[in-house]
């Protein structure tokens, strides 16, 4: 099976994840008396191990007993019964029952609008259930979404590949433990070749507006050729709107930008032929592309200045920047190792979090936590800070974020702080007065650029802008998406047939950072929908106005209870508005519950 001896690989295994391995194989709940006594969990392992590697037994789905001990043993606590279906999907321990197929009508068309992660996975699930009359139109030249235009150095996921790859195409051979940008969109590329999308999928086509047809019951969609500004018109009975929340890059509002007489790049819009070495550059801003990207440049540019407005909690993680190979890689080959390393990893970054993001109403201290778990773990990124600034009294006064973590997206430090603590890079805190022809002006000074480097993320809550979206009754979809945004289980919008949005306001999680699986769930949900539709031979649905209204109240009522709600600073799960909008107050699990199937009686059909 591999060049590696059974030895070598069991003495390399995660202590949790091979206790879980052998417990699975075994069949017997008993199979590891004691998660601490790695010698006896090696022993067993070594005498189940072989024939399941040599392929002469194969693994067989556990029952829910052994899965439930397995399931405690690869995270080393209880881990609630009701995961149990979720995990036997999610990290594709199975079994799982299939889809069934779906009966379309004649002539039904979905047109998926994006071809990214999530149109992708569309486009396959209709396909393998077997509604082939489908088109997915995408701006791009190519498809990859996210990883196809973001191209700044250094970017990459902060979610282990392992998890960041979808449940039934875990593995493609991942070079590293987080991957990089080309190896992202190359992946998404071959989902969507091996899917055989073939000529279905239309590049450099953008969705310019779309009408709700009363009389037609469908969508009349106005497609413009991105190549050349031609215009056509196509008719679709239901649209997956699957263009992505992190889309419309945001740029801060300063004074003079557009005075700046040298380039100045948006880390979503990337100019390859601007080279950077040698020269003086100013990073915008501290999030997650900022993590990524004044790592890269730090050692290439002569001066590097990074303008801070809040500092961002960091976690490290041993892995992160590692290549995956060697024993490593051999250990996802031994059977059921890499769906319970999966398992393992999407506990910790995902519902083995949840209790660090839900305020406790009666804490003293929201200022800096949200609870007592929430305060543990500041102490934890507090003295991961320390480790790497401890000795360096500015920077360690300027890195300690004030505000409790997860309050903004959690990042897996990328040698940000290295990169601080270089001679040529300096952190600046100093508000910023203006932008000028030839740099930045701060409170505090002026410095000259030669580039400049807008590391200021996205507005999330341009749902569909700028598709003019007309809906039932004339409705202006879009209009009333700008005013408010919402849409039921975040993705069906108030006079919008068969218009499925995802994410839609709402509509993905803020914790656990896997955006496969909040698409995965969406997708699931699609097609359900589109099975009841077909069921009652009904031409459209919609979400009805009491079913919108209570999902709302019910949305409304749980945000607060969320660290990301805090109005003591800012988030872009919030942006501009008064409250979240990009994220669901929802765990992991009631998500994935959320989107098993539609509820008949929250939809109007004709
Ligand atoms: C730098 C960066 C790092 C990230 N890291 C992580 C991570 O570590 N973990 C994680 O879970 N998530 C991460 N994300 C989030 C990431 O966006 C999602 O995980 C996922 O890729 C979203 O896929 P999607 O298909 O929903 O949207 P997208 O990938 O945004 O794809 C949407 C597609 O729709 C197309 N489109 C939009 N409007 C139109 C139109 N009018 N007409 C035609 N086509 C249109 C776009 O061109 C695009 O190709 C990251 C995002 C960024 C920007």
């Amino acid at each position: 099976m591999s060049e590696f001896a059974l030895s070598e690989i069991i003495v390399h295994a995660d202590r949790r994840v091979l206790a879980a391995v052998v417990t699975h194989l075994c069949g017997d709940v008993a199979a590891v008396p004691d998660l601490r006594d790695r010698a006896q969990i090696e022993a067993k392992a070594a005498e189940v191990l072989p024939p399941f590697l040599d392929g002469s037994v194969q693994p067989s789905p556990p029952s829910d007993d052994v899965l439930q001990a397995a399931m405690n043993h690869a995270v080393g606590a209880v881990v609630p019964a009701a995961y149990r279906q979720m995990a036997r999907e999610q990290a594709g321990i199975g079994p799982v029952e299939p889809q069934a197929p779906l009966d379309a009508p004649q002539g039904f068309h979905v047109l998926i609008i994006g071809s990214g992660v999530t149109g992708v996975l569309a486009a396959r699930t209709l396909l393998e259930l077997g509604l082939g009359n489908f088109t997915v139109v995408d701006r791009n030249p190519e498809p990859g979404g996210t990883w196809y235009v973001n191209r700044y150095p250094g970017c990459r996921v902060d979610t282990p590949s392992m998890l960041y790859s979808f449940s039934f195409d875990q593995d493609p051979d991942w070079p590293e433990h987080f991957s990089r940008q080309p190896e992202l969109l190359r992946y998404v590329k071959a989902v969507a070749d091996r899917s055989g999308l073939g000529e279905r999928l239309r590049n450099s086509t953008e969705v310019v507006a779309m009408t709700w047809d009363e009389t037609a019951q469908c969508w009349q969609v106005e497609l413009r050729n991105v190549a050349d500004g031609s215009t056509e018109r196509v008719a679709a009975h239901a649209v997956i709107a699957a263009m992505g929340i992190l889309r419309v890059p945001k740029f801060p509002d300063l004074a003079g930008r557009e005075l700046f007489c040298g380039p100045a790049l948006h880390t979503a819009q990337w100019d390859p032929s601007v080279s950077l070495e040698g020269k003086r550059v100013a990073v915008i801003g501290t999030g997650a592309s900022a993590n990524q990207v004044v790592p890269a440049l730090a050692p290439i540019v002569d001066k590097l200045v990074v303008f801070q407005r809040s500092a961002h909690w960091m976690m490290s993680h041993p892995k992160y920047g590692k290549q995956l190979q060697g024993i490593e890689k051999a250990l996802f080959q031994v059977p059921t190792y890499r769906e319970w390393h999966r398992f393992s990893e999407g506990w910790k970054f995902g519902d083995g979090v949840t209790p660090l993001v839900q305020i406790d109403p009666n804490w003293p201290h929201l200022e800096r936590s949200v609870n007592a778990a929430s305060d543990r773990f500041r102490a934890t990124l507090t003295a991961y800070l320390e480790t790497q600034v401890g000795d360096r009294a500015d920077l360690m006064e300027k890195c300690l974020p004030n505000f409790p973590p997860y309050g903004k997206r959690l990042i897996v430090d990328n040698g940000w702080y290295q990169a601080l603590r270089r001679d040529n890079v300096r952190l600046e805190t100093a508000p910023i007065v203006q932008v000028t022809e030839t740099g930045v002006t701060t409170r505090a000074g002026h410095d000259d650029f030669d580039v400049l480097v807008y590391a200021t993320g996205f507005q999330a809550d341009k749902v569909l802008w700028p598709i003019q979206v007309t809906g039932r009754g004339g409705a202006d979809v879009t209009a009333r998406m700008e005013a408010e945004p919402e849409a039921y289980l975040g993705l069906a919008a108030a006079d919008a047939p068969n218009l499925f949005i995802t994410p839609g306001p709402n509509g993905t999680l803020g914790h656990g950072g896997n955006g496969i699986l909040s698409a995965e769930c969406h997708v699931r949900y699609i097609m359900e929908s589109l099975r009841l539709l077909f069921e009652r031979g009904a031409r459209s649905m919609v979400v009805t106005d009491q079913a919108l209204a209570e999902y709302n109240e019910d949305l409304l009522a749980k945000l607060p209870n969320f660290v990301q709600s805090l109005t003591t600073f800012d988030n872009w799960y919030r942006g501009d508005r008064d409250r979240v909008i990009a994220i669901a107050p929802k765990s992991l699990l009631e998500f994935w519950n959320d989107t098993r199937a539609p509820d008949p009686a929250a939809y109007e059909f004709a």
